[in-house]
């Protein structure tokens, strides 16, 4: 069965498309109540049907095991609540903050961190009160130099929105970097038309777009030519990529993965360890084996290529760079390790 033509938002509506059994509707609905569905055709379309272990399902299709919450899981897992001085706001570092206007996306992911808060069932889109109340906050706190929209996807509001917010944002003179977090362009790559591209511009901002994609198979010929249209238009790319267990887990995926972002002109930027969200419990890798994945890169693919392995501290305590070392302190000089493993040694100055 090829794509339809709306997306696919209930266990019904799997069921139909073949893409759960008929034994699993009542379970699932019962994993949808609480966490939202949704596929778009472009999703659907890259789903392999005769592979019990694909990938594209097992990222976008809600399994059983939903239903299991562990102890260290937790419904805000990054701690947004904890540093959201306004509503739509998250101020965790100085110089940026993260604008977080809609909590709507095109396709829920399986692993979400946000998954308590996006969806028909979380947190909504800002009132116009509270996005003047974000935008004042903006204004008012002259470190910042940067806004991050994240969500939620941004890039479901129209192109009037999204413009609106930018002409918001062009009023602001110590804001300088306006970035996008979004996975539209791989899974709703039409909606990257040129009334999107241009609403995503201000005179005077740099606009970077942060590409949300974890398997190669993601880089359909369509969501190409979106991203094409994005670079070309003079937004900058950067990606980012959660490591999921039976998605990306392993180094040829990883490496793949990675040279499609620099074929399609996107730098590599972060690797986010999974974040403890309830319910996600089999997509977790351990940090050990994430860090030998990612020492496993450094020897296999090209510089340019290289993610940054990131873990969200829970509680809110920001970002902290989790890849191992390759350089250590020994007995009056240090001993730096190459990509094969072998040990060198370099002295302290
Ligand atoms: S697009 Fe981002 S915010 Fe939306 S469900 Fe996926 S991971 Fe969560």
């Amino acid at each position: 069965m090829g794509a339809g033509k709306a997306s696919l938002k209930s266990a019904e509506d799997l069921v139909a498309a073949g893409l759960v059994p008929l034994e699993q509707r009542d379970a699932l609905a019962a994993v949808a109540k609480r966490y939202a569905i949704a596929l778009t055709p472009a999703v659907v379309g890259l789903i392999d049907r005769n592979d019990p272990a694909d990938p594209m399902a097992r990222q976008f299709v809600p399994q059983l095991a939903e239903l299991v919450t562990t102890p260290d899981e937790r419904a805000d897992p990054i701690g947004d609540l904890a540093r959201s001085p306004v509503e739509g706001i998250v101020h965790r570092y100085p110089d940026r903050v993260l604008l977080k206007a809609v909590h709507v996306c095109p396709v829920y992911c399986r692993f979400c961190f946000r998954r308590e808060m996006v969806g028909p069932q979380g947190l909504g889109t800002l009132t116009p009160e509270a996005m003047d109340a974000a935008i004042t906050y903006i204004a008012d706190h002259p470190e910042i130099w940067e806004v991050i929209l994240t969500g939620g996807d941004p890039l479901v509001l129209s192109a009037r929105r999204l413009r609106e917010m930018m002409v918001r944002l062009k009023g602001i003179d110590h804001v300088k970097i306006v970035r996008f977090h979004t996975r539209v362009p791989v899974v709703e790559p039409e909606r990257v038309d040129a009334a999107l591209i241009d609403a995503l511009k201000a005179s005077g901002k740099t606009t970077y777009l942060a590409v949300h994609a974890n398997h190669p198979r993601e880089f359909s010929e369509t969501a190409r030519a979106a991203i094409a249209r994005l670079a070309d238009s003079g937004v900058v790319l950067i990606s980012q990529s959660v490591l999921l267990k039976g998605v990306n887990d392993d180094v040829p995926t990883l490496a793949a993965l990675m040279r499609g972002f620099v074929e399609n002109r996107i730098k590599p930027y972060y690797l986010h360890h999974p974040d403890l969200a309830p319910g996600t419990s089999h997509f977790r890798v351990s940090i050990e084996d994430g860090q030998k994945l990612v020492a496993a890169l450094r020897g296999t693919i090209s510089g340019l290529c290289q993610p940054t392995y990131i873990l969200d501290i829970p509680g809110g305590h920001g970002k902290a760079d989790i890849g191992a070392s390759s350089i250590s302190r020994g007995d009056g000089c240090f001993t730096v390790r190459d990509f094969r493993g072998g040990e060198h040694q370099y002295p302290p100055r």
